[in-house]
């Protein structure tokens, strides 16, 4: 193993975890970290939220539980290049969607406007929730007990009122200081797998076609050259080599640049990363060429109006359950009811949060359907 860089994370020197834990054997505390985000509950309910697709639309499309592999995958990738700590990366990268309700964003919009006189709704900070209080499976404490660098990689954004009620995590938002370079760069690779992998879920779907794709330069000019290499290649097997080709350019990029700027500015250890602007950058023309195919991806896809057909089902899914729960919480299951007697709307939102898609769909049925008695 490659000695890690200076100002990367290092699992002996973490801030430590809010409930004190010995070291584990056999293994460092980063790695822990991401054992128990990988056995928890919630890491499993991933594979049953959509990212864009519902889930029942089709096997092949992915889902938060394949785009947080994915975002893990090219994370890694970066951070060993970087000599950046993987092990938190990929803690970070699978732990990083646990917040998300069902539905994708139309789900997370329409709780968040449920919330509005509750003190809202946001995914990530839900995805800290998760690892900090929700998780219910060890005795001493409640959630998963992480080391701090993964709590703050995982709370990506979030506002200055939320920040101050959220203690030591929520610092660098008031202070205006940066994560780890690890957390950066898990950011990142987030952004480079889903633009790619909706770009091949979009073609897989039919919703958008090449044809369109072709006026984007970034797939263009990875269209020429896999045509070039390939005359004779079409459909899905011409889709997968244009794919992993800007996949690669944009992790190879990212690198390059962020290298430059690690150099540049030389920090010396993790603080001196934290007081520094953000390191991890793609250089101006890709990260131009990103926000082109991020423009093209709003516009076509996720605004497409099958897809908009779904999200208008699932903000009614979303809004009416919660005007059922928040009228008459006797409706919740008892251990919810328990929570509700604190804060009525907190817990339901949190149960909300917490269903898989077709749970949604089947607690809704349960709750409105005249024929399902
Ligand atoms: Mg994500």
């Amino acid at each position: 193993m490659t000695e890690l860089a200076p100002y990367a994370a290092d699992a002996a020197q973490t801030r430590g975890r809010r409930h004190h834990e010995p070291t584990p054997q056999g293994r460092s505390d980063f790695e822990r970290d991401r054992d128990r985000i990988i056995h928890s509950t919630a890491f499993r309910r991933l594979e049953y939220k959509t990212q864009v697709f519902v889930n029942h639309e089709g096997d092949l499309f992915r889902t938060r539980l394949t785009h947080s592999l994915e975002v893990a995958q090219i994370g890694r990738t970066i951070a060993r290049n970087l000599r950046l700590n993987e092990v938190l990366v990929e803690a970070i990268a699978l732990a990083h969607d646990l917040g998300h309700t069902p539905f994708g964003h139309a789900g997370q919009d329409e709780l968040n406007a449920c919330m509005k006189d509750y003190g809202g709704f946001e995914h990530n900070l839900q995805s800290l929730r998760v690892v900090d209080l929700l998780e219910e499976r060890y005795a001493d404490f409640n959630g998963l007990n992480l080391c701090f660098e993964t709590r703050e990689g995982i709370l990506k954004h979030c506002s200055r009122d939320n920040a101050k009620t959220l203690g030591e995590v929520g610092e660098r938002f008031l202070s205006d200081q940066r994560p780890t370079l690890e957390a950066q760069v898990t950011n990142l690779a987030d952004e480079i797998a889903y633009n790619n992998h909706d770009v091949d879920d979009g073609l897989r779907s039919g919703l958008i076609s090449l044809d369109q794709l072709a006026d984007v330069s970034l797939f263009a000019r990875h269209l020429a050259m896999a045509r070039e290499r390939h005359p004779d290649v079409a459909g899905r097997r011409l889709i997968h080599e244009i794919v992993r080709r800007m996949i690669n350019t944009l992790v190879l990029d990212l690198i390059a640049q962020s290298t430059e700027n690690i150099r540049a500015a030389a920090p010396a250890n993790l603080d001196e990363v934290r007081h520094a602007p953000a390191l991890m950058a793609f250089s101006p023309a890709v990260a131009q060429e990103q926000r082109e195919l991020k423009q093209f991806l709003h516009k076509h896809l996720y605004r497409h109006y099958q897809v908009e057909r779904m999200s208008e089902k699932a903000r009614r899914i979303v809004r009416e359950l919660f005007v059922a729960f928040h009228d008459n919480p006797a409706l919740l299951p008892p251990q919810y009811q328990a929570k509700a007697k604190n804060d009525k709307a907190r817990t339901i939102a949190d149960y909300i949060a917490g269903m898989t898609d077709r749970y949604a769909y089947r607690e809704y049925r349960r709750l409105f359907s005249i024929e399902e008695m």
